[in-house]
């Protein structure tokens, strides 16, 4: 058993040795501009889920703990209100500046909490976090209210004012850049953040939290670790907390939403999908596989809320493309996620390991269907522990069996034929979620008639590009409510309107 008891300082420069720096944050909260432990002095456990080793220890967070950082936040916000909206985005930009300092450094630390391969996915994250901040550092000067022309004697305008402290809940599959939307415009926007980490990836948020208050104000932005119900859960309910954001489950998202109408406070949920992907036979083939490769983030064990779970294909290349897909992702290489010759990582935990294989024994015990299972196991001893999961392929499912109908977060997706658009619509918005939808023709007309009519908060043509900084991105019906991304999420989710109104005459 690895000592993770005795670390040293957190190093101040960026670091290659993941290990020591997993060690080095253990056991601590970053709360008021400082590393503390938890008020109890517990901890948990932290593990690489490649090799099922403890590479740490993360503060265990209770009420106590979400009470000191919520009053420490509250204090900074009031100054930090205070501070020219330019000012707040050209911090934020610094802090953009010194994260790309660290990227590989925290694409290694997340590689290695939570298995996600470095090379495909863990670098790749850590980029676009500091692309976020950059991003929303230049909106400052964005916070724009309206004139209204109520009367040619008065003049009424509104301004957009911060809301205050705001929690930040957030799961484990893409903790950093999931983060990255909630804080950046809460912060440009003038509000203070306290986030509450998944307690399966607790470090490199830690860390970048860490790299921030190196330029931030004192107390604006905290993070907490522990669990929902013991840490997250006060801190949705504390009463200086005026707004929540939150990305989880459609469970923990009601629990979320319920405890918020109580306080009469705003909130964003980002929740589950069950993305369609609607592939015609006029579409180039090629870049509709590649395109399922990438939606459905199989790089990532299609640990994602918008993977491309449900593929319906034209009956005339259906078997084509099933053919072509089983055979690209066939040729990717699963193994150690810190090597860079890997393509796809580990599950984050035994608990959705045990999930994603029983929704595969459920698919292969359905009367109708087949399945592949894609990319060889890796042979490294070593990794002999490791929560590695084979890519399944299934075809033609029964439309009701649990697969089509329920969110695996796994490396599981589902091909359907179809012949008629009008039918495959209706099967595609039959589904209790709405995130994304991605259609793969050259007939517009059809195109864009079923962009318009497919239930979803964002539908591509002709491509599946992951979500974008500066596009508003959020789910319809149990896939949640308000958007993340964009200048829309900052004005819209992060602040109030005020009407301000001066009589004239
Ligand atoms: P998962 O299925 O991955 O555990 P959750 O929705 O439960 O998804 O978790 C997402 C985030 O919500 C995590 O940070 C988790 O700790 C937090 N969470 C879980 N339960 C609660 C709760 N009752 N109140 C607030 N946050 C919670
Ligand atoms: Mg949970």
């Amino acid at each position: 058993m690895p000592d993770t008891t005795s670390a040293g300082p957190v190093p101040a420069a960026p670091t290659a040795d993941c290990r020591a720096l997993a060690r080095a944050l253990s056991g601590l909260h970053f709360i008021d501009g400082a590393f503390v432990p938890a008020g109890s002095g517990r901890t948990f456990p932290v593990v690489n889920p490649a090799t099922g080793e403890e590479i740490g220890q993360a503060a265990l967070g209770d009420g106590t703990d979400v009470d000191r950082a919520v009053r420490a936040a509250a204090a900074a916000q009031k100054e930090w209100a205070k501070v020219p909206a330019r000012k707040r985005g050209r911090l934020v930009a610094d802090c953009a500046r010194l994260l790309n300092e660290h990227v590989d450094e925290l694409g290694r630390l997340i590689a290695l909490e939570t298995g996600k391969a470095l090379r495909t996915e863990s670098r790749v994250e850590a980029g676009v976090v500091a692309d976020v901040l950059e991003f929303y550092g230049g909106l400052g000067s964005e916070l724009k209210g309206e004139s209204v022309p109520f009367h040619p004697t008065m003049l009424s305008v509104t301004v957009r004012e911060p809301l205050g402290v705001v929690g930040a809940i957030i799961p484990w599959n893409v903790p950093m850049l999931l983060m990255a939307l909630k804080i950046a415009p809460a912060l440009v926007a003038g509000n203070a953040v306290v986030v509450k980490s998944a307690e399966e990836a607790p470090l490199a948020v830690l860390r970048i939290c860490e790299l921030m208050n190196r330029v931030l104000p004192k107390g604006l932005f905290s993070m907490l670790s522990g669990f929902g119900p013991e840490c997250g859960a006060p801190l949705v309910s504390h009463p200086l907390v005026k707004k929540v954001t939150f990305t989880g489950s459609v469970e923990t998202g009601k629990i979320v939403y319920a405890t918020a109408a109580q306080k009469l406070i705003p909130v964003t949920l980002e929740l589950g999908g069950k993305s369609p992907m609607i592939v015609f036979p006029d579409c180039a083939l090629d870049r509709a596989v590649e395109g399922a490769v990438t939606s459905m983030r199989f790089t990532r064990q299609g640990q994602s809320c918008t993977a491309a779970s449900r593929i319906y294909v034209h009956r005339s290349i259906y078997e084509r493309f099933g053919a072509a897909l089983a055979a690209r992702v066939d040729a990717m290489v699963m193994g150690d996620p810190l090597d860079e010759k890997t393509d796809i990582g580990t599950i984050i935990s035994p608990g959705q390991f045990e999930k994603v294989r029983s929704y595969i024994e459920i698919g292969k015990a359905e009367k109708d269907g087949s399945w592949r299972a894609c990319s060889a196991m890796p042979a490294d001893p070593a990794l002999a522990k490791g929560l590695f999961i084979q890519p399944h392929i299934f075809m033609g499912l029964p439309p009701t069996s649990r697969l089509v109908r329920e969110e695996i977060f796994g490396p599981v997706t589902c091909l359907f034929p179809f012949d008629d658009w009008e039918a495959v619509l209706a099967e595609a918005n039959d589904s209790d979620y709405g995130l994304a939808a991605s259609i793969w023709t050259n007939d517009l007309r059809v195109g864009l008639q079923m962009a318009h009519r497919l239930e979803a908060g964002l539908v591509q043509i002709n491509q599946n590009l992951v979500v974008q900084a500066n596009l508003s991105y959020g789910g319809v019906k149990q896939s949640g409510l308000g958007k993340e991304a964009s200048l829309e999420a900052m004005n819209e989710h992060f602040t109030h309107k005020k009407t301000i109104m001066v009589n004239m005459a």
